[in-house]
């Protein structure tokens, strides 16, 4: 068959599966013929339109499918139209069959055995005029088969009586072909069988490359495309990516991560010796450890400290130095002391022993200055400083420079202690000082108010102890000791705070702790009352705003127990912080990807099995961030998680995991095999039993009070947004703040900027983004119309507009077909136009509860005078026709008699 003059053969993804023949057949004919613009065409042609029962077989030869699992056939063909023919009608068709028979080889080929694959008809079929003017009405079909499991396929055609020209017959099958991407090849690769299957390929990392974290991978499409990349191959250290090859690093040069793109310049005091280096070595005298990073100089230990200074202050001292001149290279300076005090003998020194205390420690200092406390008093003292850095423990013949200084101590008294403490007297005692110069022949105590200083008491005494009184109450006091010798004073104890006690004694403590329990206990009951009485079943209309309601649990003025509060990750600095506290991490190789099911904002979502080491297999979703993203894109992908993460409730969809430390960025849920409601219910319209409806309306109501509960605002609560699973189990999902309005193609900017879902919101969030758990509630009721119309869309093909007109005037939608009363009341309620009467999702969820325990309080339906609810009697048939976009019919309305509103609101079915 010679392809159509002026049609190209489009083969860049797809391959011919070989050259088709078709056989000679007996009642078709082989015809040469030529074309509208007279170039030749090949054709087989049947047209037996006058003979009764036709039964014309046209055979093709075996056609070897070379492993593909799903073949397309394009048919292009011309047609006679019956009616154009005189006479034949009655035994004339417009159509003819296509069959298939599967083979590994055998020849037979009886027509029994073949499967059918289609009838196919004409779009346009030609008659005696097109004949004349030399139009030639061609045909073009499409039709795919598959799986198929064998090595070849044998077509056939079947005429039943029609008159057909065969023009061209042409089969293919689509393959993903050979692919470079990321320094990985992925192999020409043919397509699963099914329509929307993803057939998952681990592709090879090019020469001098290494997968980076994982395997590269990819996902081959059934129409031939490479989807949802996932890893990549980098150039093996030592080596940098040029033109999708990997090449080897010069003299000089070195690259040490895989992670790190080009070949980097040794840095400062190291080099690299050959090519290809993947570190560079340091010059001799200088150093690196492991820690470091490889784009670091080499560095040496640092010189010793500069203008060392002590202050002594009683038996403590105070070192203060200046940072090295040279610091070799690194930031990590640390300084160590080292204290040596004269020995017993005056000859020597010897280190200080282990009561001296170093504030904050003697060794790795990272500030330049130390308090040594505890010294012995009237003693000398040698400190030496030492500066070290992080390559001085390998710099073992580096000579250590060190700055010394000597101190001597005062005599003093180094600890008081508290005795007896009243509420004017404090008791005080200390010990003797360690060396005293001489013999001591009195304490001096001085003491004061704390912060008061200005103005101090000193008392003298003989002992090691004394009473303090005349103090007041309740107050914190200052003391310092110091003892008198021949040699004159010693200086003062460093301060010792001490406190006097309270004017009450324990008793009227005690009554005091007794009247606080006793409120406790009242406030508990007071609190255990509000909750069971929120919990009760039945709504009344005039609760308090739900938002005072909320500020109670976000405020922590009074905390239930158990009940969690949500938290927004705007509250994060970084959100990323948000990610990793509410998240779990996967490991991408714990998921595999197998079909997409579904295109969300950010890229596709699809589905497969999730096998956590030590867990049951699952399946799960995963939406994935498509290449290429922003940072804010990314930011708001994962918002969805960080806010998922937070509910636990069998109505709100869980969350499993994500995955941010390879690419794409994906998040991972459980998979609900049977998608969204909305959807489901128009696939499946009139399947369900009413408590079916209801019991999934339950558990929508259910996972909104979870949220509601958390003070989580959902404010795109609908249809569209809430998901079903194998076992009619539906949750709540698409979370996200402004996010969620912008990716939702309902939400529709408002005169005050923002995206809202019209026909879902509440009138006061529409007005003035008022969005509350209440505000909510009216999307619920909107839902509940939904699923009790099968998916039907609110307010219909209304603007949105007139919806927000309609509503504000106070038209509210008619009940759906065969809804339950009890249920369209409830409906009714949830778009009170007061908020505070609509009742509350705990409300909602006991109302339900109790209607699915008495399946008869559903029996009665909606009647039909009561489906459209006029609440603006005064309007006319006609401005009720504008309304609603209907205004064309006004005169038929007034020809059948309805003239008034209520004659309308009493029409029937017929
Ligand atoms: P979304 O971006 O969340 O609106 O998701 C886009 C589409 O993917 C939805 O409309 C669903 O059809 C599908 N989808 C998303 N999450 C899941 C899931 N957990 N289970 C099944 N299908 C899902």
């Amino acid at each position: 068959l010679i392809p159509i003059k002026g049609t190209k053969l489009h083969l860049l993804l797809h391959s011919p599966v070989s050259i088709l023949a078709l056989l000679p057949s007996l009642q078709w004919e082989e015809i040469g013929e030529v074309d509208e613009d007279y170039a030749p065409i090949h054709t087989y042609q049947v047209c037996r339109v006058m003979e009764q029962n036709q039964n014309n077989w046209l055979h093709t030869n075996c056609i070897l499918t070379e492993g593909a699992q799903r073949v397309f056939i394009e048919l292009k063909f011309t047609l006679r139209d019956c009616n154009s023919l005189p006479g034949g009608v009655g035994t004339c068709k417009e159509t003819f069959n296509m069959y298939y028979y599967e083979t590994d080889g055998d020849r037979a080929m009886k027509e029994s055995r073949y499967i059918k694959i289609d009838t196919i008809a004409a779009d346009e079929s030609f008659t005696e005029l097109d004949l004349g003017d030399r139009v030639m009405k061609l045909n073009t079909e499409v039709r795919d088969l598959g799986p198929l499991t064998q090595k070849g396929v044998y077509l056939a055609f079947q005429d039943l009586g029609a008159c057909i020209a065969l023009v061209s017959v042409r089969v293919f099958y689509k393959r993903c072909p050979f692919l470079v991407k990321s320094l990985a090849e992925f192999p020409d690769t043919i397509p699963g069988s099914e329509a929307s299957q993803l057939v998952e390929v681990v592709g090879r990392c090019v020469n001098n490359s290494l997968p980076l974290y994982e395997p590269p991978r990819m996902h081959c499409s059934t129409e031939g495309e490479w989807l949802v990349p996932i890893g990549k191959c980098v150039c093996q250290p030592g080596f940098e990516e040029i033109n999708g090859s990997c090449q080897v690093c010069k003299v000089g040069f070195y690259r040490s991560l895989l992670e790190s793109l080009a070949w980097i310049k040794c840095p400062p005091h190291s080099l690299a010796r050959e090519n290809g280096a993947t570190a560079c070595s340091c010059e001799e005298g200088y150093y690196k450890i492991d820690s470091d990073p490889p784009n670091m100089a080499c560095t040496r230990p640092p010189s010793a400290p500069r203008n060392a200074i002590s202050n002594v202050n009683e038996t403590s001292v105070f070192l203060e130095w200046s940072v090295p001149m040279e610091t070799g290279g690194r930031k990590d300076v640390r300084y160590n002391i080292l204290c040596r005090q004269v020995s017993p003998d005056g000859r020597g020194l010897e280190e200080c022993g282990p009561n001296v205390r170093f504030l904050p420690r003697r060794v790795g200092l990272s500030n330049t200055s130390v308090m040594v406390a505890d010294l012995q008093s009237h003693t000398n003292y040698s400190f030496l400083l030492e500066a070290v850095n992080g390559v001085s423990e390998l710099a073992k013949d580096h000579a250590k420079q060190y700055v010394s200084l000597n101190v001597t101590t005062n005599q003093a008294v180094s600890v008081v202690r508290k005795g007896v403490t009243g509420k004017s007297s404090i008791s005080l005692s200390w010990a003797e000082p360690d060396r005293p110069n001489g013999i001591i022949l009195e304490y001096e105590i001085k003491y004061f108010e704390k912060e008061q200083d200005s103005s101090y008491t000193i008392i003298k005494s003989k002992e090691t102890e004394m009473v303090v009184d005349s103090l007041k109450p309740s107050s914190v006091y200052i003391f310092q000791v110091r003892a008198r010798t021949s040699a004159g004073y010693g200086a003062f104890s460093r301060r010792f705070e001490f406190q006097t006690s309270p004017y009450c004694d324990e008793r009227a403590q005690a009554s005091i702790v007794a009247v606080a329990i006793t409120l406790a206990l009242v406030l508990l009951a007071v609190v255990a009352g509000f909750l069971l009485s929120g919990r009760r079943c039945g709504y009344s209309k005039a609760k308090q705003d739900p938002e005072e309601e909320k500020m109670h649990f976000h405020n922590g003025h009074i905390k239930f127990p158990g009940v969690r509060t949500y938290i927004d990750p705007l509250t994060y600095e970084d959100p990323n912080q948000a990610v990793h506290e509410f998240t779990q991490e996967i490991d991408v190789s714990f998921i595999s990807i197998e079909r997409i099911i579904g295109a969300g904002e950010f890229g596709e979502v699809c589905s497969g099995p999730l096998r956590l080491p030590g867990k049951r297999e699952m399946q799960v979703a995963i939406k994935t961030l498509k290449v290429g993203y922003t940072e804010q894109q990314r930011r708001d992908f994962l918002w969805e998680a960080s806010i998922m993460g937070q509910f636990n409730h069998p109505n709100i969809i869980r969350l499993e995991g994500v995955v941010t430390k390879s690419k794409p960025v994906m998040i991972i849920t459980e998979y609900m095999e049977n998608g969204s409601l909305d959807t489901f219910l128009k696939k499946n319209d009139g399947q369900f039993t009413v408590i079916q409806l209801v019991g999934m309306l339950r558990g929508i109501a259910s996972g909104m009070r979870y949220l509601s509960d958390m003070g989580y605002v959902h404010r795109d609560l609908a249809a569209r947004n809430i998901l079903v699973n194998s076992n009619l189990v539906s949750k709540v999902s698409d979370f996200g703040l402004s996010r969620v309005l912008e990716d939702d193609p309902e939400a529709a900017y408002t005169t005050r900027g923002g995206k809202i879902p019209i026909r879902w919101t509440a009138p006061e969030a529409i007005a003035y983004r008022k969005f509350t758990s209440a505000s909510d509630v009216w999307s619920y009721g909107i839902v509940m119309w939904e699923v009790m119309s099968y998916g039907e869309r609110p307010y219909w093909e209304m603007s949105n507009q007139d919806v927000i007109k309609a509503v504000e005037e106070s038209y509210r939608l008619p009940g759906p077909m065969d809804c339950p009363e009890a249920l369209y009341h409830l409906m009714m309620d949830c778009w009170q136009r007061e908020r505070s009467n609509r009742p509350k999702f705990d409300e909602i969820v006991c109302l339900l509860d109790k209607l699915i325990r008495n399946p008869s309080s559903l029996k009665k339906l909606v009647n039909s005078s009561h489906r459209y609810e006029f609440t603006n009697p005064s309007q006319t048939v006609g401005e009720w026709l504008d309304s609603i976009k209907m205004g064309r019919y006004t005169e038929l309305f007034m020809e059948g008699g309805y003239s008034s509103l209520e004659t309308v609101a009493q029409m029937t079915s017929e």
